[in-house]
This record gives structure tokens, C-alpha cells and sequence, in this order.
């Protein structure tokens, strides 16, 4: 699953090369990818001109000079790529980004009148591209839910103190998932920046003084930037760097790093445990954990 970093590393690239771009056919293989009418299709895709890439939480919006955006998740294994005066491709890593398009994972094709081609391809299947009015984006269920943007400047300590406080008695891990506290924090962004602010995944939520909050709110903020510098968690170079499948965020601390000697030289080993449901990674010199009286 992407997080928040890979996103915003597609919105990048795409910003840079979509803008301007004007559709002018699309097609798709798998109605579940593409759940969008013909009529709607005609008149607000084809010949519509792209405006701009954004992004809110791991959610991607096309807006399109119709007044209406396409919609899309990457799910599991959703990845964009651009064909055309130049390469582009990120998300989810495998030869397709770098292959013969379309090829069996391509859901949907997008082709603009200068020849240039958007492919979103996705192996499972799960993620989806939806032609929605630019309008209602805010009104669908999920984006009223959502948390706030971390990197945004309305995301502050106090915000995200006051956030936490739905899931106050879960676990700390559990209540960075939850993407109504917060938007587009993973598996990977919750374990590093828990090692950095030096608190235990199983931590209460309501036991963990505020000073330790403050310093976690900076780790996830600090972790998303440096992140988003490197082009998200696989590498930004995959696509012209033959044989770097798969390849690692070279910066995580723990994530993954089970079995190997804790960064801070504690003396410790990276344990893998179980937290909300899913592998965590932990030093438990380093990270106290905060448990209710
Ligand atoms: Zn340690």
C-alpha cells in the first residue's frame, strides 16, 4: 500500500508533465478501475484539458477543465505512468514501469492529442480512477472523514494532540492508522517516526505525556519531508535503474531492520512485533511504552 510520500511522489511527477495536456481517448479493460458512464465519459473526459495534480491523503485528483476530476486510488498495486517527450512512472514497483505498455496489469489508457499516454496500471485490481464534479470532491464520505494534511501548516501540535484524542485508549500505532485522526500515514511512517520520538508502538494513546506527542508529531513531519525528498519509499530512480527492483528506503531506521542493531548504538536489536495487526518494528530500549496506570 502506498503511503502518503509515494502519493504526493506521483502528484509531483504528474503535475510536471500532465498540466496543459488535452484527452482525447480513453481506454480501459476492467469496468471496477474505470466506474465511470460513457455519457459522463464523452462529456467531461474527452477533450477536457488537464488543470492541475493534487493530492488529499493517498488520494490523487486530475482536475480537468470541465470542472470535473478524476478520482484516483492506487490501492496495493496502482501505479501512473507517462509516456511521451519523456518517462514517467512511480508507484507500485515492478517491471511495468519500466516495460512495454499497455501489458496485462493496464487498467485503464489515456491518450492526449500530442500522442503522449497515461497508463494506470494495477496488477490486483483494487484501485480505481473516477470521473467525479470537481465540486463534490469534499462531499464524498471518505474526504469528510479524513484527517488533516501532516504537511500542511494547519496541522499543528495542538491539532494533532487534539486528533489523537478519538482513539485515547488504543494503541499509539493504531491511532497513526487510523486515517481519520491523521491522513496518509502507513505502516513504514508509523514505525520510523515512533522509533524517532522514542515511544512503544503499544503505548496508550492516553498514557503518553504531551512533551512525547509534541516530539512525535516533529518525527512524522520530519519523515514525510525527507521522504518525499528521496521520491517515496521505493527508489525515485527505479525507472531508469535497471535491476533496482523492489529497492529499499536506504534511510529507515527500523522498518524492517529486525534482528539488526538499534541506529542509536543503545545496544539493543530491532525486534518485529505484532501491533494493530500489523508487523511493527521497535528498539524497546530506546521506545518506552506508556502503559494506563
Ligand atoms: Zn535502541
Amino acid at each position: 500500500m502506498p503511503e502518503l510520500p509515494e502519493v504526493e511522489t506521483v502528484r509531483i511527477g504528474l503535475q510536471k508533465l500532465l498540466v496543459h495536456k488535452t484527452v482525447q481517448t480513453v481506454d480501459f479493460d476492467w469496468p471496477k478501475s474505470f466506474p465511470n458512464s460513457k455519457q459522463q465519459v464523452d462529456a467531461f473526459l474527452l477533450g477536457a484539458t488537464i488543470i492541475q495534480v493534487r493530492r488529499r491523503a493517498k488520494v490523487l485528483l486530475i482536475d480537468l477543465s470541465t470542472n470535473y476530476s478524476l478520482v484516483v486510488h492506487l490501492k496495493m498495486t496502482g501505479q501512473m505512468v507517462f509516456r511521451g517527450e519523456q518517462y514517467f512512472g512511480a508507484g507500485h514497483p515492478n517491471d511495468s514501469l519500466i516495460g512495454d505498455l499497455p501489458d496485462k496489469s493496464t487498467r485503464v489508457t489515456i491518450t492526449f492529442t500530442d500522442a503522449s499516454k497515461l497508463f494506470f496500471n494495477d496488477q490486483r485490481k483494487f484501485g480505481w480512477m473516477r470521473l467525479l464534479p470537481t465540486a463534490e470532491i469534499p462531499n464524498i464520505d471518505f474526504m469528510k472523514k479524513v484527517g488533516p494534511e501532516p504537511l500542511e501548516p494547519e496541522f499543528t501540535k495542538e491539532v494533532f494532540v487534539e486528533r489523537l484524542q478519538r482513539r485515547k485508549n488504543t494503541s499509539i500505532k493504531a491511532a497513526l492508522l487510523d486515517q481519520t485522526v491523521l491522513a496518509g500515514i502507513g505502516n513504514i511512517y508509523a514505525d520510523e517516526s515512533l522509533f524517532i520520538a522514542g515511544i512503544h508502538p503499544k503505548s496508550i494513546v492516553s498514557a503518553v505525556p504531551k512533551k512525547s506527542l509534541f516530539l512525535l508529531h516533529t518525527a512524522i513531519v520530519d519523515v514525510l519531508k525527507l521522504s518525499i525528498e528521496k521520491g517515496g519509499s521505493t527508489d525515485r530512480n527505479y525507472v531508469n535503474a535497471e535491476g533496482k527492483k523492489g529497492s529499499y528506503i536506504s534511510f529507515a531506521k527500523v522498518f524492517r531492520k529486525e534482528n539488526q542493531p538499534c541506529p542509536n548504538a543503545c545496544g539493543g536489536i530491532i525486534e518485529k512485533l505484532r501491533v494493530a495487526g500489523r508487523g511493527t518494528h521497535v528498539c524497546v530500549h530506546c521506545q518506552k511504552l506508556y502503559e494506563k496506570e
